[in-house]
């Protein structure tokens, strides 16, 4: 049934507020650091709890190294439809096991904080909600949902990215609860491109006053090269190289026979990311005699904002009908929706809390911000 107005599930949420706050304080309070398998587990372990609740089926999918996997589906049973949607998100948190006692999870002046509340233990609360607000209103879904909560996102998804990449093949569209920017809650409609590249350049070693005819000076090659490089920034096109790191040379007295840069890479379209990638490629040393080795490149593509379009429109449409103006950003850093976005798959990020301070000691959630999220997720899976 569509007749389901967004208004009917926020007021639903509304009431239960509390019991979202209970459920965050659960998941918050059992650490899950990306790096510890165990404590992830048992978090991973809290999380498929409170889902298993709910009538939805719960499969672990085992990891060797990391949490294992969490996979949902709903309705449970065999379904008569092959359509999905898939929910993305993260159980795995930046911080280390005992950041908890630094920082605790607490509620002041309406804001929820804590290690992973924002970054997004939040937006999986907001998921499970928006579950029990279709099931509360009995709304005819016209698709599965498959719900997959990842533990190694904050460490770059390798072992997770086979998983999320082939559910996101089998769905019409992602949704992923990353958390949203600022206080109004934009939604993340694009998102760059990231990559590492590191540039070596060898010269030849020689004495700077005996015999420096025979040295070729590597960190002046480099430095010829970083220049060169400096000119691709293309500030308005979203296109940034960042040479974060330098190192050369041993002795002032010594041409050096080694240096290299680590540059930072981003770019807004799959197009400048591969002409970055081959221009890097491209590059010869200007010394005769010095060698240049360029590895890496960009391990996550954009996610192009013609991915998410029309999924924002509407998104935009049916916050319109719970008087809430949803609004939009381009984010510099990438997530899993960079992949799946790539794939072609329609990707919708940024749709988690809404509050501030990821990977810091004020992380935190707006509270109050969290029934109308969970409605909005709500509404959008029932009208897809
Ligand atoms: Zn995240």
């Amino acid at each position: 049934m569509d007749s389901h107005s967004p208004k009917e599930f926020l007021r639903f949420l509304k009431t239960r507020l509390p019991d979202m706050l209970a459920t965050l304080r659960r998941f918050v309070i059992e650490e899950s650091p990306s790096l510890e398998k165990s404590a992830a587990d048992r978090c991973g372990g809290i999380i498929g709890k409170e889902w298993n609740k709910h009538a939805a089926r719960v499969e672990r999918i085992s990891q060797k190294y990391r949490g294992d996997i969490l996979r949902i589906t709903y309705p449970p049973g065999k379904s008569r439809t092959s359509c999905q949607l898939l929910v993305l998100g993260h159980y795995d948190t930046v911080y280390s096991t005992g950041t908890l006692a630094k920082m605790p999870f607490r509620l002041k002046a309406g804001k929820v904080f804590g290690p992973g509340t924002f970054d997004m233990k939040a937006g999986i609360v907001q998921a499970l909600f928006a579950l029990q607000a279709l099931q509360h209103l009995r709304v005819q879904l016209h698709k599965r949902l498959v719900f997959l909560w990842t533990s190694d996102e904050e460490i770059g998804s390798e072992s997770s990215r086979k998983y999320f990449e082939a559910e996101a093949r089998r769905s019409d569209a992602v949704f992923v609860l990353e958390p949203s920017f600022g206080r109004r809650g934009l939604l993340k409609t694009a998102r760059k491109g990231v990559g590492e590249t590191e540039l070596i350049v060898h010269g030849r070693a020689s004495h700077a006053g005996l015999a420096p005819q025979e040295g070729i000076n590597a960190i002046h090659e480099l430095a010829r090269q970083l220049t060169r490089i400096e000119k691709w920034n293309d500030l308005r096109r979203g296109v940034t190289i960042n040479a974060g790191i330098i190192e050369g040379g041993t002795r002032t007295n010594v041409i050096p026979e080694h240096a290299r840069a680590v540059l930072d890479l981003r770019a807004l379209r799959v197009s400048d990311m591969r002409n970055l990638e081959v221009r890097l490629h491209d590059l010869r040393a200007v010394q005769a005699g010095a060698r240049l080795e360029i590895t890496g490149g960009f391990d996550r593509p954009p996610l192009e904002r013609k991915m998410s379009a029309a999924l924002f429109a509407r998104a935009q449409l049916l916050a319109k009908q719970m008087n809430v103006s949803l609004g939009e950003c381009i984010a510099g850093g990438g997530s899993d929706g960079n992949f799946t976005a790539a794939l072609g798959i329609p990707t919708l990020d940024g749709l988690g809390a809404v509050g501030d301070g990821a990977h810091s000691a004020h992380e935190h959630v707006l509270i109050n911000t969290m029934p109308a999220r969970a409605a909005l997720l709500a509404a959008l899976l029932a009208s897809c």
